[in-house]
Protein backbone atom coordinates (compact mmCIF):
# COMPACT_ATOMS: atom_id res chain seq x y z
CA UNK A 1 0.00 0.00 0.00
CA UNK A 2 1.82 3.45 -1.35
CA UNK A 3 2.41 6.59 0.69
CA UNK A 4 -0.24 9.35 -0.50
CA UNK A 5 1.67 12.37 -0.76
CA UNK A 6 -0.12 15.25 1.56
CA UNK A 7 -0.06 18.72 -0.81
CA UNK A 8 -1.79 20.65 2.26
CA UNK A 9 1.55 19.72 4.50
CA UNK A 10 4.12 20.56 1.70
CA UNK A 11 2.54 23.43 0.81
CA UNK A 12 2.74 24.26 4.58
CA UNK A 13 6.27 23.95 4.50
CA UNK A 14 7.02 25.86 1.53
CA UNK A 15 5.16 28.95 2.54
CA UNK A 16 7.32 28.95 6.24
CA UNK A 17 10.10 29.37 4.34
CA UNK A 18 8.38 32.13 2.28
CA UNK A 19 7.01 33.71 4.95
CA UNK A 20 10.27 34.46 6.10
CA UNK A 21 11.41 35.94 2.82
CA UNK A 22 8.31 37.89 2.34
CA UNK A 23 9.26 39.67 5.98
CA UNK A 24 13.02 40.87 4.79
CA UNK A 25 11.74 42.26 1.68
CA UNK A 26 11.60 46.44 1.90
CA UNK A 27 7.93 46.27 0.42
CA UNK A 28 4.77 44.03 -0.04
CA UNK A 29 4.57 42.35 -3.81
CA UNK A 30 1.28 42.43 -5.39
CA UNK A 31 -0.59 40.00 -7.61
CA UNK A 32 -2.72 40.54 -10.08
CA UNK A 33 -5.38 38.20 -11.00
CA UNK A 34 -7.51 37.84 -13.96
CA UNK A 35 -10.79 35.65 -13.53
CA UNK A 36 -13.59 34.64 -15.30
CA UNK A 37 -16.89 34.71 -12.96
CA UNK A 38 -17.19 30.65 -12.44
CA UNK A 39 -17.49 29.07 -10.36
CA UNK A 40 -13.93 26.85 -10.56
CA UNK A 41 -12.21 30.22 -10.94
CA UNK A 42 -13.97 31.64 -8.12
CA UNK A 43 -13.10 28.80 -5.75
CA UNK A 44 -9.31 28.82 -7.52
CA UNK A 45 -9.49 32.79 -6.67
CA UNK A 46 -10.30 32.43 -2.93
CA UNK A 47 -7.37 29.96 -1.91
CA UNK A 48 -4.96 32.71 -3.75
CA UNK A 49 -6.26 35.27 -2.04
CA UNK A 50 -6.25 33.11 1.38
CA UNK A 51 -2.49 32.24 0.96
CA UNK A 52 -1.45 35.09 -0.28
CA UNK A 53 -2.94 37.36 2.93
CA UNK A 54 -1.50 34.99 5.10
CA UNK A 55 1.99 35.39 3.62
CA UNK A 56 1.95 39.29 3.22
CA UNK A 57 1.27 39.53 -0.81
CA UNK A 58 -1.43 42.51 -1.77
CA UNK A 59 -3.64 41.06 -4.50
CA UNK A 60 -5.22 43.12 -7.16
CA UNK A 61 -7.86 41.38 -8.32
CA UNK A 62 -10.11 42.13 -11.66
CA UNK A 63 -13.09 40.21 -12.50
CA UNK A 64 -14.44 39.99 -16.39
CA UNK A 65 -17.67 38.75 -16.81
CA UNK A 66 -18.66 36.15 -19.45
CA UNK A 67 -22.25 35.52 -19.48
CA UNK A 68 -24.45 38.16 -20.71
CA UNK A 69 -22.09 39.95 -22.96
CA UNK A 70 -19.22 37.66 -24.27
CA UNK A 71 -15.88 39.35 -22.90
CA UNK A 72 -13.58 40.46 -26.33
CA UNK A 73 -9.64 39.67 -26.82
CA UNK A 74 -9.51 43.39 -26.82
CA UNK A 75 -10.90 44.03 -23.30
CA UNK A 76 -8.61 41.16 -21.89
CA UNK A 77 -5.43 42.49 -23.84
CA UNK A 78 -6.12 45.90 -22.56
CA UNK A 79 -5.93 44.66 -19.21
CA UNK A 80 -3.01 42.45 -19.38
CA UNK A 81 -0.92 45.49 -20.90
CA UNK A 82 -2.07 47.84 -18.62
CA UNK A 83 -0.80 45.58 -15.45
CA UNK A 84 2.50 44.95 -17.35
CA UNK A 85 3.10 48.82 -17.58
CA UNK A 86 1.94 49.38 -13.62
CA UNK A 87 5.62 48.60 -11.53
CA UNK A 88 3.12 48.04 -8.73
CA UNK A 89 1.91 45.22 -9.90
CA UNK A 90 4.52 42.19 -10.11
CA UNK A 91 2.86 38.89 -10.94
CA UNK A 92 0.56 38.50 -13.15
CA UNK A 93 -1.88 35.50 -13.15
CA UNK A 94 -4.72 34.71 -15.92
CA UNK A 95 -7.45 32.12 -14.59
CA UNK A 96 -7.65 29.18 -16.85
CA UNK A 97 -9.48 28.00 -19.10
CA UNK A 98 -9.58 31.30 -20.76
CA UNK A 99 -13.43 31.65 -22.66
CA UNK A 100 -13.47 29.72 -25.52
CA UNK A 101 -13.89 33.43 -27.91
CA UNK A 102 -10.40 34.01 -26.25
CA UNK A 103 -7.07 33.51 -28.14
CA UNK A 104 -5.21 32.10 -25.21
CA UNK A 105 -2.00 31.98 -26.72
CA UNK A 106 -2.06 35.43 -27.55
CA UNK A 107 -3.12 36.21 -24.17
CA UNK A 108 -0.16 34.12 -22.33
CA UNK A 109 2.49 35.47 -24.97
CA UNK A 110 1.25 39.21 -24.33
CA UNK A 111 2.03 38.83 -20.07
CA UNK A 112 5.43 40.77 -19.60
CA UNK A 113 7.69 37.42 -18.67
CA UNK A 114 9.06 39.22 -15.63
CA UNK A 115 5.71 39.29 -14.28
CA UNK A 116 4.64 36.09 -15.54
CA UNK A 117 3.62 33.94 -12.05
CA UNK A 118 1.88 31.07 -13.72
CA UNK A 119 4.66 30.27 -16.32
CA UNK A 120 2.58 30.16 -19.57
CA UNK A 121 4.74 32.52 -21.27
CA UNK A 122 6.34 31.32 -24.06
CA UNK A 123 9.70 32.40 -22.92
CA UNK A 124 8.91 30.83 -18.99
CA UNK A 125 6.77 27.49 -20.67
CA UNK A 126 9.24 25.89 -22.83
CA UNK A 127 12.62 27.84 -22.40
CA UNK A 128 12.67 28.12 -18.86
CA UNK A 129 15.07 25.17 -18.19
CA UNK A 130 17.86 25.69 -20.15
CA UNK A 131 17.78 29.55 -19.81
CA UNK A 132 17.83 29.24 -16.11
CA UNK A 133 15.25 32.15 -15.48
CA UNK A 134 13.72 31.71 -11.90
CA UNK A 135 10.08 31.77 -12.72
CA UNK A 136 8.30 28.45 -14.12
CA UNK A 137 4.79 26.60 -14.62
CA UNK A 138 3.79 26.66 -10.91
CA UNK A 139 1.74 23.32 -11.50
CA UNK A 140 4.90 21.62 -13.29
CA UNK A 141 7.10 23.16 -10.25
CA UNK A 142 4.67 21.87 -7.85
CA UNK A 143 4.58 18.27 -9.27
CA UNK A 144 8.70 18.46 -9.08
CA UNK A 145 7.71 19.25 -5.05
CA UNK A 146 5.74 16.20 -4.85
CA UNK A 147 8.26 13.78 -6.36
CA UNK A 148 10.98 14.95 -4.60
CA UNK A 149 8.85 14.44 -1.20
CA UNK A 150 8.81 11.29 -2.49
CA UNK A 151 12.50 10.74 -3.22
CA UNK A 152 13.42 12.66 -0.04
CA UNK A 153 11.37 9.76 1.63
CA UNK A 154 12.50 6.99 -0.42
CA UNK A 155 16.54 7.83 -0.56
CA UNK A 156 16.52 7.86 -4.38
CA UNK A 157 17.38 9.73 -6.87
CA UNK A 158 15.65 10.85 -10.58
CA UNK A 159 18.91 9.58 -12.38
CA UNK A 160 18.16 7.15 -14.79
CA UNK A 161 14.65 6.34 -13.70
CA UNK A 162 11.67 6.11 -16.63
CA UNK A 163 9.55 8.84 -16.59
CA UNK A 164 6.14 9.15 -18.22
CA UNK A 165 4.41 11.93 -18.58
CA UNK A 166 0.63 11.53 -20.04
CA UNK A 167 -0.25 14.96 -21.61
CA UNK A 168 1.75 17.70 -23.34
CA UNK A 169 0.04 20.43 -22.92
CA UNK A 170 2.06 23.81 -22.67
CA UNK A 171 1.38 24.62 -18.81
CA UNK A 172 1.67 21.36 -17.57
CA UNK A 173 3.16 18.29 -19.93
CA UNK A 174 5.36 20.09 -21.44
CA UNK A 175 7.19 22.07 -18.68
CA UNK A 176 7.05 18.94 -16.12
CA UNK A 177 8.89 16.94 -19.42
CA UNK A 178 11.64 19.48 -19.44
CA UNK A 179 12.03 19.53 -15.94
CA UNK A 180 12.27 15.71 -15.59
CA UNK A 181 14.72 15.93 -18.67
CA UNK A 182 17.25 18.71 -16.32
CA UNK A 183 16.89 16.28 -13.39
CA UNK A 184 18.18 13.19 -16.03
CA UNK A 185 15.44 10.75 -15.97
CA UNK A 186 14.78 9.31 -18.98
CA UNK A 187 11.48 11.01 -20.02
CA UNK A 188 8.57 9.89 -22.31
CA UNK A 189 5.51 12.26 -22.98
CA UNK A 190 2.55 10.90 -23.99
CA UNK A 191 -0.49 13.01 -25.86
CA UNK A 192 -3.43 11.97 -27.97
CA UNK A 193 -1.70 10.26 -30.79
CA UNK A 194 0.36 7.53 -28.37
CA UNK A 195 0.00 4.18 -29.15
CA UNK A 196 -0.76 2.01 -26.72
CA UNK A 197 -0.60 3.79 -23.93
CA UNK A 198 -0.87 1.11 -21.16
CA UNK A 199 2.82 -0.16 -22.51
CA UNK A 200 4.34 3.19 -21.91
CA UNK A 201 2.52 3.61 -18.43
CA UNK A 202 3.05 -0.01 -16.84
CA UNK A 203 7.22 0.75 -17.14
CA UNK A 204 7.17 4.27 -15.41
CA UNK A 205 8.82 4.19 -12.14
CA UNK A 206 7.74 7.67 -11.73
CA UNK A 207 4.56 8.52 -13.38
CA UNK A 208 2.71 12.04 -13.37
CA UNK A 209 -0.62 12.38 -15.18
CA UNK A 210 -2.41 15.36 -16.67
CA UNK A 211 -4.88 14.76 -19.04
CA UNK A 212 -8.19 15.77 -17.26
CA UNK A 213 -10.50 12.55 -17.78
CA UNK A 214 -11.50 10.82 -14.83
CA UNK A 215 -10.14 7.99 -13.82
CA UNK A 216 -8.06 7.54 -17.29
CA UNK A 217 -5.35 5.63 -15.86
CA UNK A 218 -6.22 2.33 -14.57
CA UNK A 219 -4.61 1.14 -11.02
CA UNK A 220 -3.72 -2.14 -12.53
CA UNK A 221 -1.24 -0.43 -15.31
CA UNK A 222 0.94 0.78 -12.31
CA UNK A 223 4.74 -0.56 -11.99
CA UNK A 224 4.75 -2.12 -8.32
CA UNK A 225 6.76 0.55 -6.51
CA UNK A 226 6.50 3.44 -8.58
CA UNK A 227 5.79 7.45 -7.51
CA UNK A 228 2.26 8.56 -9.15
CA UNK A 229 1.54 12.38 -9.44
CA UNK A 230 -2.10 12.62 -10.26
CA UNK A 231 -2.35 16.37 -11.46
CA UNK A 232 -5.98 15.83 -13.14
CA UNK A 233 -8.67 17.52 -12.11
CA UNK A 234 -12.27 16.44 -12.57
CA UNK A 235 -15.81 16.84 -11.33
CA UNK A 236 -17.99 13.52 -10.98
CA UNK A 237 -21.64 13.64 -9.51
CA UNK A 238 -20.41 16.87 -7.05
CA UNK A 239 -17.07 15.35 -6.34
CA UNK A 240 -13.78 15.95 -7.14
CA UNK A 241 -11.35 13.28 -8.63
CA UNK A 242 -7.95 13.42 -10.50
CA UNK A 243 -7.14 10.88 -13.77
CA UNK A 244 -5.84 7.93 -12.38
CA UNK A 245 -8.05 5.23 -10.63
CA UNK A 246 -6.81 6.25 -6.53
CA UNK A 247 -7.68 3.24 -4.85
CA UNK A 248 -6.63 0.51 -7.08
CA UNK A 249 -3.12 2.86 -8.01
CA UNK A 250 -2.21 3.29 -4.65
CA UNK A 251 -2.55 -0.91 -4.22
CA UNK A 252 0.44 -0.81 -6.51
CA UNK A 253 2.93 2.39 -5.68
CA UNK A 254 5.24 3.14 -3.27
CA UNK A 255 4.15 6.94 -3.43
CA UNK A 256 0.47 8.40 -4.87
CA UNK A 257 -0.65 12.11 -4.63
CA UNK A 258 -4.75 12.10 -3.92
CA UNK A 259 -7.12 14.39 -5.48
CA UNK A 260 -7.96 16.51 -4.22
CA UNK A 261 -5.16 17.86 -1.44
CA UNK A 262 -2.11 16.56 -3.61
CA UNK A 263 -0.63 18.84 -6.54
CA UNK A 264 -3.73 21.53 -6.31
CA UNK A 265 -2.64 23.20 -2.39
CA UNK A 266 1.46 23.04 -3.82
CA UNK A 267 0.59 25.07 -7.49
CA UNK A 268 -1.10 27.87 -5.20
CA UNK A 269 1.93 27.81 -3.35
CA UNK A 270 4.33 28.09 -6.12
CA UNK A 271 2.00 30.50 -7.51
CA UNK A 272 2.93 32.98 -4.28
CA UNK A 273 6.95 31.39 -4.35
CA UNK A 274 6.58 32.81 -8.07
CA UNK A 275 5.41 36.49 -7.16
CA UNK A 276 8.14 37.08 -4.51
CA UNK A 277 10.79 35.70 -7.06
CA UNK A 278 8.61 38.01 -9.49
CA UNK A 279 9.19 40.86 -7.61
CA UNK A 280 12.93 40.14 -6.70
CA UNK A 281 13.82 40.43 -10.19
CA UNK A 282 12.29 43.51 -10.99
CA UNK A 283 13.64 45.35 -7.79
CA UNK A 284 16.80 44.18 -9.23
CA UNK A 285 16.35 45.80 -12.58
P1 LIG B 1 -5.28 20.38 -21.42
O1 LIG B 1 -4.66 21.62 -21.93
O2 LIG B 1 -6.68 20.04 -21.82
O3 LIG B 1 -4.32 19.19 -21.82
C1 LIG B 1 -4.70 17.83 -21.67
C2 LIG B 1 -3.66 16.99 -22.35
O4 LIG B 1 -4.06 15.63 -22.32
C3 LIG B 1 -3.43 17.36 -23.80
O5 LIG B 1 -2.05 17.46 -24.03
C4 LIG B 1 -4.06 16.19 -24.55
O6 LIG B 1 -3.40 15.89 -25.77
C5 LIG B 1 -3.84 15.05 -23.59
N1 LIG B 1 -4.77 13.98 -23.87
C6 LIG B 1 -6.10 14.05 -24.10
N2 LIG B 1 -6.60 12.82 -24.32
C7 LIG B 1 -5.56 11.96 -24.25
C8 LIG B 1 -5.44 10.57 -24.43
N3 LIG B 1 -6.50 9.82 -24.74
N4 LIG B 1 -4.21 10.01 -24.28
C9 LIG B 1 -3.14 10.75 -23.99
N5 LIG B 1 -3.19 12.10 -23.82
C10 LIG B 1 -4.40 12.70 -23.96
O7 LIG B 1 -5.26 20.35 -19.84
P2 LIG B 1 -4.13 20.86 -18.80
O8 LIG B 1 -4.27 22.31 -18.62
O9 LIG B 1 -2.82 20.26 -19.11
O10 LIG B 1 -4.73 20.18 -17.48
C11 LIG B 1 -4.84 18.77 -17.35
C12 LIG B 1 -5.62 18.45 -16.09
O11 LIG B 1 -4.92 18.96 -14.98
C13 LIG B 1 -7.01 19.08 -16.02
O12 LIG B 1 -7.87 18.20 -15.33
C14 LIG B 1 -6.79 20.34 -15.21
O13 LIG B 1 -7.96 20.76 -14.52
C15 LIG B 1 -5.74 19.86 -14.24
N6 LIG B 1 -4.87 20.91 -13.68
C16 LIG B 1 -4.63 20.87 -12.35
C17 LIG B 1 -3.79 21.80 -11.76
C18 LIG B 1 -3.52 21.70 -10.29
O14 LIG B 1 -2.93 22.60 -9.73
N7 LIG B 1 -3.88 20.61 -9.63
C19 LIG B 1 -3.20 22.79 -12.54
C20 LIG B 1 -3.44 22.82 -13.92
C21 LIG B 1 -4.29 21.85 -14.48
P3 LIG B 1 -3.77 16.66 -27.16
O15 LIG B 1 -3.41 18.10 -26.92
O16 LIG B 1 -2.89 15.98 -28.13
O17 LIG B 1 -5.23 16.43 -27.35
Amino acid sequence: MGVVLDGKAIAERIKEKLRQEVTALNSRPTLAILYFGTQASLLFKFAQEREASSLGIDIDPERIVDDVVPVTQGAVERVIQQWNQDPSIHGIFVHQPMPPQIDAQRISALIDPRKDVEGIHPQNSARRFFAKARIGSCTALAVMELIDEALKLSGESLEGKEAVVVGHSEIVGRPVGMLLLDRLATTTVCHIATKNLEKHVKRADVLVVAVGRPRFIKGGWITPGAIVIDVGINVVEGRVVGDVEFEEAKERAAFISPVPGGVGPVTVMMVMKNTVEAFKLQQAI
